[in-house]
């Protein structure tokens, strides 16, 4: 009857343990979990099912960590002539080193390019290095 109950009791942790490594746990809190429900099976297994089972916080945070990246890097990027990093084509500055991608005309707020010796608008001299 005890090793019965042993047994049942030891499938029960080891499915928590498998439980625990798929919802994103470290290996050493999953095994702590399994062994809690191992020795103390009535108490720790409802304590598991209530709370163990909650997504784990860090798998959220690396999720949003590709998704800014994902939006730097979209399919309109171009590259930062400062640092070459790439970049979405409408930013106005480098989220990477600062540098200007969008200069305006000091004088008129025109949008200038890159290439512009003059503004277009107004033709002043842009100073563009
Ligand atoms: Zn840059
Ligand atoms: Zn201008």
């Amino acid at each position: 009857m005890v090793s019965i109950g042993f047994l049942i009791a030891f499938m029960i942790a080891f499915w928590v343990f498998n439980d625990a490594r798929k919802r994103g746990h470290e290996i050493g809190s999953a095994l702590l979990w399994s062994i809690g429900t191992c020795a103390l099976v009535v108490l720790v297994l409802p304590l598991y099912l209530m709370f163990g089972r909650r997504p784990q916080v860090n798998i959220n945070k690396d999720r949003d960590v590709i998704d800014i990246e994902a939006t730097v890097v979209s399919e309109s990027s171009i590259s930062c002539t400062m640092c070459g990093h790439k970049v979405n084509d409408d930013f106005n500055v480098c989220p990477y080193c600062g540098f200007t991608l969008r200069p305006k005309c000091k004088e008129c707020g025109h949008q200038l390019s890159r290439s512009d010796k003059n503004c277009p608008n107004c033709q002043l001299p842009t100073d563009l290095k």
